[in-house]
């Protein structure tokens, strides 16, 4: 359940009714909004009385929450959440848009894709250094020389940088770099590595599992909230179906969806949605139709030339042309973008 403080309470009542929650052994985590601040009490609360906690100091009421995704749910927040982190701002009324190549591949290649997708509009660039890839004997991404190359397109260029992190015990090296710790599809239910994040105090973009359902995603993003990390974006980035004219389908009511059942800002990635580069500009006009509050793009110099995900990348001149489509219809829809 969550308790919905008055307008007026003090830091002190919010403290009281923290203690009053941990002392009927339930889990307390303090949801500040613009307006009021929540408290979501977390665990076994059948043998609760609501009316218990309603008399507490600076109560305004108590109300069951019953998605199971407790601090991820709208009704444990009604505004949206927006999250700031450098150049990125992502969850308000404007479009937020990630783009740059798959990977991180050498100085030359990263510099240009910075300097071009902010040259179009981006807010953030994205590169991976920990690449996950299909086959062992793939391109596995410059790891720490990758990041350090980001670090130096962040300098050049002021992007945000939104970057992979595979494994739990690299959490701490990607934050060196990162401003946006990206949790890929194939990890999206790696438990251990959606706590670490949570706790790197990086606002975190986690990816929808291929295979996964909305409430798993949910709940995934959910042990990011646990660990005390607010600043959680969800991406829909496409799922296994029997189709194959398509890498992936990519789902779009997710969107609406998603913004009923959550607060957390979405992100669509027509990208690895579509695999097709000529399918992305029409489909991330289609997410920005849905109501996305961001697009992540892989754009890249020469994708001919890509070291991953080349078949599907943006060149600079595609992605200038997404961007205006994408304008037009973030304008129709009373969004900056
Ligand atoms: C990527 O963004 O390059 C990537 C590997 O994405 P996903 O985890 O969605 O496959
Ligand atoms: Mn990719």
């Amino acid at each position: 359940m969550i308790v919905v403080m008055k307008r007026a309470a003090s830091q002190a009542e919010v403290d009281h009714m923290v203690q009053r929650i941990e002392g009927l052994g339930l889990k307390a985590r303090v949801l500040c909004g613009v307006e009021r601040t929540v408290i979501a009490a977390i665990g076994d609360d059948r043998h609760t009385h609501k009316e218990s906690l309603e008399i507490g100091p600076g109560v305004e009421e108590v109300v069951p929450i019953l998605a199971p995704y407790k601090m991820a749910s709208r009704e444990a927040r009604k505004e949206p959440t927006i999250i700031k982190t450098g150049s990125l701002e992502i969850g308000g009324n404007k479009l937020a848009v990630i783009a740059g190549p798959c990977s991180v591949e050498n100085q030359e290649q990263i510099l240009a894709s910075a300097i071009a997708v902010k040259a179009a509009g981006a807010t953030a660039l994205r590169g991976g250094a920990f690449k996950p890839r299909t086959s062992p004997y793939s391109f596995q991404g410059l790891k720490e020389e990758g990041l350090k190359l980001l670090a130096i397109a962040r300098e050049t260029t002021g992007l945000a940088i939104v970057t992979e992190v595979l494994a739990t015990e690299d959490v701490p090296l990607v934050a060196r770099y990162a401003d946006v710790l990206q949790i890929g599809a194939r990890n999206m239910q790696n438990y251990r590595l959606l706590e670490s994040a949570g706790k790197s105090g990086l606002p975190v973009l986690l990816k929808r599992g291929p295979c996964a359902t909305m409430e798993e995603l949910l709940l995934a993003a959910e042990y990011i909230l646990d660990a005390g990390n607010p600043n959680v974006m969800l991406c829909e980035r496409g799922i296994r179906t029997f189709e194959a004219h398509t890498r992936f389908t990519l789902p779009l009511a997710t969107v609406p969806y998603l913004h009923a059942k959550t607060h957390l800002p979405v992100v669509v990635d027509p990208s690895h949605g579509t695999g097709h580069t000529y399918l992305v500009p029409q489909m991330a006009c289609a997410s920005v139709a849905a109501g996305a509050d961001g697009l992540i793009l892989e754009v890249h110099p020469d994708p001919e030339s890509a070291m991953s995900d080349g078949y599907q990348s943006l060149n600079v001149k595609q992605f200038e042309d997404t961007m205006r489509l994408c304008r037009a219809v973030a304008h129709a829809l009373g969004k900056e973008i």
